[in-house]
């Protein structure tokens, strides 16, 4: 039968030579042409695909025995033939077709291989490039690291299927065939290996390579015919006699990410529900993992040591970054995947480990600093989700949430700089070696105790004020009340910040309370007095009623300030309406969301204002008062980042250059 995507004419019509997807030939170049650091990266590579293919005939046979060679041992056999300087590596797993071949092997499945270009795209210095590429794992092309030539012969479990050849010297082209010659279920993968990597045609030294690297691999690897790992799934065994090597080895192999993890978390539960679960958390993870469409927990799912499915909601969604395996007695091996969704089991492991988690990160808090603050800045923003959606945990993930505040430039300042981030894999003592240190002057992010043990004796509410950043924030017209007595405010600067404080409600029995409310209540003493009566009291409140007319389009309401001493102006909340942040969050889902007009607060203490209302008593119809008028208003805009019509604020700013300099001029003429 002719395959009509042949391209060659050989006699055998059913090979077909094929180019590789761009991406794949990126990487491929870039393994054959450098010096890859790690050369043992490939074996590890090609026993962790052959542990998931075995992995998926093992879930597949427990309800289809109508395959290939159902009685098959499941293992992985490493052989070497030093005459003809191959190296073989051959699996029982679930094999695959001819289209399957072409879809995995030629084009970029692979997170890690893109992950891996992306970085080294971004990378100039050659010497760096060498370092990346030694780092990476990029699945099975890494194959090339080592190979001149490789033949993968495939037989899958389907019985329907032949079986396939596949061919390539990984220089941009590769040939496939199909074949009827029965081959045994799984995966040969047959290495040419080159003149300067006969190291791996010893059988010693290939042992060692899977003992350090597949210890973990829960099927026997044998090299030679004899067994190189323990092949007992690392979750099972004690936690004191496994090393951190050895968890970073299962980490890595498990989530692909070529960086130690920053912390891990081993349980074993018998009572009321049987299970195990090994849980890390990584330094940092790609952001279409955290931010992609339809993100899902990512935590491998074992019944009795079988594998059983990946996405299983064996977390809450806003710990989605930590990554790991539960295996679990308790359910049955051919569990459906809609029974598991519902499983009281599932529901009833899920909040142990969610317990576990959160305790883990308080611990970090508590006695790793350094490491708190990574990952703080890599899954901050994902915990905070919690709040708002986790009631029975909300306290717990309240306690570990981190803000800058009004007080961070100081408590930095006066902190010691953060320790370098320590992994766990450079020592499991590294509980005991560690100084309990206040986390909460680590960068100057306050924790929501420590805001309520620093608060004022009259003070009984937490301040925040929510902005796009700190700077932005720090200069706010209505931090002046905050920053003359010394009350600390919150920084919310996350897109969500608010919408989590809105959840949250309060903390320690204190409200939250934002500084641009309208009706904000500040303490006794922070509060300024307006004039009683008399022309000062008349001037403002002509001027305030002029204001309302001429900016009726643009602001909803104009008072005078009670909080302003030093700014002429500010632009408050009014109440039931919604801050900055909040409608910004609202127009993401709904485009046509309103716009709360805010109030104006004018400063009557202020020389603008006070020579406003003066140029108002004199001429009604001055058109420069309604320039003022509305400059008000732009100026505060212009602080926040979002001034309407940069022209109309240019042409006024330009007009104030000429006077003051004018002015300046002649004072000095006198
Ligand atoms: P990854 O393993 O991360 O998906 P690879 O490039 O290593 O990336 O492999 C791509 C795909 O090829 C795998 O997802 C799998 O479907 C298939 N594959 C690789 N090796 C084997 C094997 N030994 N047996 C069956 N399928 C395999």
């Amino acid at each position: 039968m002719a395959d009509e995507q042949s391209t060659t004419t050989a006699e055998d019509a059913q090979v077909e030579e094929r180019t590789f997807q761009t991406e794949v030939q990126q990487v491929l170049q870039i393994l054959i042409h450098s010096l890859y650091t790690d050369k043992d990266v490939f074996l590890r590579e090609l026993v962790s695909n052959a542990s998931d293919a075995l992995d998926k005939i093992r879930f597949q046979s427990l309800t289809d025995k109508n395959i290939v060679d159902p009685d098959a041992d499941l293992t992985v056999e490493i052989s070497v033939d030093a005459t003809a300087k191959t190296l073989t590596i051959r699996d029982t797993g679930i094999g695959m077709t001819r289209d399957e071949v072409n879809a995995n092997i030629g084009t970029i499945a692979h997170s890690g291989s893109k992950q891996f270009l992306q970085k080294l795209s971004e990378e100039t210095d050659e010497e760096n490039k060498l370092k990346l590429i030694g780092q990476f794992g990029v699945g099975f092309y890494s194959v090339f690291i080592i190979a001149e030539r490789v033949v993968v012969t495939t037989r899958s479990a389907d019985k329907e299927a032949d079986a396939v050849i596949w061919e390539s010297t990984g220089d941009g082209t590769y040939t496939i065939s199909t074949t009827k010659d029965p081959a045994p279920r799984g995966t040969e993968i047959k290495i040419y290996v080159r003149s300067d990597c006969e190291e791996y045609l010893d059988a010693h030294r290939l042992e060692s390579v899977v003992r350090r690297h597949s210890d973990f691999v829960s099927y026997p690897v044998k090299v030679a015919g004899k067994q190189a790992n323990s092949a007992s799934a690392l979750w099972t065994r004690p936690r004191n006699e496994i090393t951190a090597e050895q968890y970073t080895e299962f980490y890595q192999h498990l989530s692909g990410d070529h960086q130690e993890p920053l912390a891990w978390e081993h349980v074993a539960v018998d009572v009321p529900i049987q299970f195990y679960a090994v849980l890390f958390l990584p330094q940092q993870s790609p952001m279409e993992l955290l931010f992609g469409q339809d993100p899902k927990v990512k935590i491998n799912l074992h019944v009795k040591r079988v594998f059983i499915q990946d996405d299983c909601e064996l977390l809450p969604l806003y710990l989605r970054f930590v990554r790991g395996v539960v295996d679990c007695d308790d359910l049955p091996l051919n569990v459906a995947r809609e029974s598991l969704q519902n499983s009281p089991v599932i529901a009833k492991i899920r909040q142990t480990l969610t317990r576990r988690v959160l305790s883990k990160i308080d611990d970090l808090a508590n006695k790793e600093p350094a490491k708190f603050l990574t990952f703080w800045e890599s899954f901050g923003i994902v915990l905070k989700e919690g709040v708002a959606r986790d009631f029975d945990h909300r306290e717990q993930v309240s306690k570990l949430l981190r803000f800058f505040s009004s007080f961070s430039a100081k408590l930095a300042a006066d902190a010691d700089p953060p320790e370098v981030v320590a992994t766990e894999a450079e020592g499991d003592d590294a509980d005991d070696k560690a100084t309990p240190e206040r986390t909460t002057t680590t960068a100057g992010l306050v924790a929501l105790q420590d805001y309520i043990d620093r608060m004022k004796e009259n003070q009984d509410v937490i301040y925040y004020v929510g902005g796009d950043n700190r700077q932005q924030v720090e200069q706010s017209p209505l931090m002046e009340p905050f920053r003359k007595h010394d009350l600390e405010v919150l920084y919310l600067t996350d897109p969500v910040d608010e919408w989590v404080v809105n959840s949250l409600q309060d903390f320690d029995g204190k409200q939250f309370q934002a500084i641009d409310a309208e009706d904000l209540d500040l303490p006794e003493d922070a509060k300024i007095e307006g004039a009683e009566s008399g022309e000062d009291k008349e001037r403002t409140i002509e001027l305030v009623s002029f204001l309302k007319d001429e900016l009726a389009s643009r602001v909803g309401e104009v008072k005078e300030s009670g909080r302003l001493s030093d700014s002429p102006c500010a632009l408050v909340v009014p109440k039931g309406g919604l801050s900055q942040q909040m409608e910004r969050l609202m127009r993401m889902s709904d485009q046509n969301f309103p716009v709360t007009k805010r109030t104006l607060e004018i400063n009557p203490r202020h020389a603008a204002i006070r020579n406003m209302g003066e140029l108002l008593k004199a001429d009604r119809d001055s058109a420069e008062l309604k320039e003022w008028s509305h400059f008000l208003v732009d100026y505060v805009l212009l602080a926040e980042g979002k001034v309407e019509s940069p022209e109309r604020v240019m042409a006024q700013i330009q007009k104030m250059m000429s006077v003051s300099s004018e002015a300046a001029l002649k004072a000095r003429d006198k």
